[in-house]
């Protein structure tokens, strides 16, 4: 059996904060506005697993009216996301990840993400795809107000081990 999910999210940038985008600090005069870390790629991620899933989505699982999640980094939500996926009996097939930003430059962290991402999942690395765009200057992501991401993933069921 297989299940494909599909997430999105999307933060205000501002002064004052740390950028945090798939787990890793990106060097930038801002950062994500958020409950957490503000980091859209891993709530995408954690919403498409979840999707896929259908156990609902971040904000249930995780709610941002909920004291314990204040500065929480995102890397623990999408351990409890990945703690989820073993126990109902899932296995991340492959996950593919857009992020849409008109800044900072991207490309020098994408292995890193990559990496972050697979470690947080227990997967090798080939399974993690991060790819990044701009939205060539037009709306708030274009004028750098705010980062979106997006994130595909299919799910296999485990293969159980008998006797
Ligand atoms: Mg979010």
């Amino acid at each position: 059996m297989m299940r494909v999910g599909h997430g999105y999210d999307l933060h205000r940038l501002v002064p004052g904060r740390r950028l945090y985008l798939g787990g890793v600090a990106v060097e930038y005069d801002r950062g994500l506005l958020g409950h957490s870390d503000g980091d859209v790629v891993l709530h995408a991620v954690c919403d498409a697993l979840l999707g896929a899933m259908a156990l609902g989505d971040i904000g249930q699982h995780f709610p941002d009216t909920d004291e314990r999640f204040l500065g929480t980094p995102s890397s623990v939500l999408l351990q409890e996301v990945a703690r989820l996926l073993q126990q109902e009996g899932w296995e991340v097939s492959n996950l593919d990840v857009t992020i849409v930003a008109e800044a900072p430059r991207l490309a020098p962290y994408r292995h890193a993400m990559r990496s972050r991402i697979a470690e947080l999942l227990n997967v090798p690395v080939e399974v993690v795809s991060i790819k990044a765009k701009s939205n060539e200057g037009m709306d708030a992501i274009g004028r750098g107000e705010a980062i979106a991401a997006t994130a595909v993933t299919l799910l296999r069921e485990r293969k159980t081990t008998i006797g």
